[in-house]
């Protein structure tokens, strides 16, 4: 070995050197590829199984947890290079599931592979929303209700499914949870975790069955010098859906579509479209409702009536035809007013449709 020739500076062995001048048997015992823990801790709420990730509580795929705390555990070399990484977890109990890794990788050209093996350990957490819930903490009343009669239980249903699907639609908000609910007279009454989730929901059954929301808030304390409020929603569903026929100033109308301030009405006797506002109508009077209506085939026509089966005794019946009747229709739409079957001019959602 002359003078000046590279060797590793812990031994003395001549190349080949890495860049820090060790030999392979040297820089092996400096360097490691990976390092993982004996222990991993996880928490998870006992109340709604939620775990703890990332300083959220969430829910996860079982398969992707477990790699996801392997993942997190596990700590590899900065320079390492092509990386080739198993994970596996054995379920234990419900609490505990051992992790093991094989990991292979490259450093400065070197082959390293180590294999470990973690104990991943779930304790207890009650979550924020289940502290909450459990403390019967809520943010909003909404108030369910009909306008001028009190709601049947299948609009209640109608209206309460609604909410699940919204929970189940809307990304998972803590503070979307109903802390109480039940009937009260004429409705049906809900605490909510939030606001949002109130204001949320109210918009969504606007849209859906017309009416509309009234908002009032009521202070219930302070914290560091700003009000606590509650907010109290109250939705009046119109007695009315999109079809019915109403009697609205001494004539009768179906209804035809939403707007934000109330429907539009279509008249039954001649063509003619009209707005109403929700006020306006809290006081009009349901004859018929769209659920109760039939389509029915045309057995013969004439200039200004059809032929029909009665659907409730299959006889014939000779009834003057809707103002929007073509040559080319084959059925039509009939509802009893008064106890006379009746032809109707459709709706806007019917048009074109069967
Ligand atoms: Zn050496
Ligand atoms: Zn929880």
């Amino acid at each position: 070995m002359s003078k000046g020739d590279p060797f590793c500076i812990v031994c003395g062995k001549p190349p080949p050197l890495t860049s820090d001048k060790l030999c392979e048997a040297c820089f092996r015992a400096r360097n490691y590829l990976s390092k993982f823990p004996e222990r991993i801790q996880q928490t998870r709420c006992p109340k709604c199984d939620m775990f703890l990730i990332d300083g959220r509580f969430g829910r996860m795929d079982h398969d992707d947890l477990m790699e996801y705390r392997a993942m997190e555990a596990l700590s590899v070399h900065p320079d390492a290079q092509n990386l080739d990484i198993e994970i596996h977890a054995d379920l234990i109990d419900d609490r505990t599931s051992r992790l093991t890794i094989l990991i292979k990788g490259e450093i400065e050209g070197f082959q390293f592979e180590d294999n470990h093996e973690a104990l991943l350990q779930t304790s207890n957490g009650v979550c924020q929303t289940c502290t909450r819930k459990a403390g019967a903490y809520f943010e909003a009343v909404m108030q369910l209700r009909s306008a001028g009669r009190r709601l049947e239980d299948d609009e209640v249903k109608e209206l309460r499914m609604s909410l699940d699907d919204m929970l189940v639609d809307s990304p998972e908000d803590p503070m979307f949870f109903i802390t109480k609910e039940g009937p009260v007279t004429g409705g049906w009454d809900l605490q909510l975790g939030s606001k949002a989730m109130a204001r949320m929901w109210g918009r969504k059954l606007v849209n859906a069955h017309g009416g509309q929301t009234k908002e009032t808030s009521t202070t219930v304390g302070h914290k560091d010098g700003v009000d606590i409020t509650r907010l109290t929603l109250l939705y009046r569903k119109p007695a009315y859906e999109i079809g019915d026929v109403i009697k609205f100033r001494k004539r009768l109308w179906r209804v035809d579509t939403w707007q934000k301030d109330g429907p539009i009405l279509l008249a039954m006797d001649r063509y003619e479209r009209t707005g109403a506002t929700w006020r306006d109508l809290e006081k009009c009077v349901v004859i018929s409702q769209k659920k109760e209506h039939y389509e029915v085939d045309i057995l013969r026509r004439d200039d200004s009536a059809v032929e029909i089966l009665d659907p409730n005794d299959f006889s014939v019946r000779t009834l003057s035809f809707a103002y929007d009747i073509s040559a080319d229709d084959t059925k039509v739409r009939i509802c009893l007013i008064e106890g006379e079957w009746t032809c109707m001019p459709r709706t806007r959602g019917e048009q074109g449709g069967k």
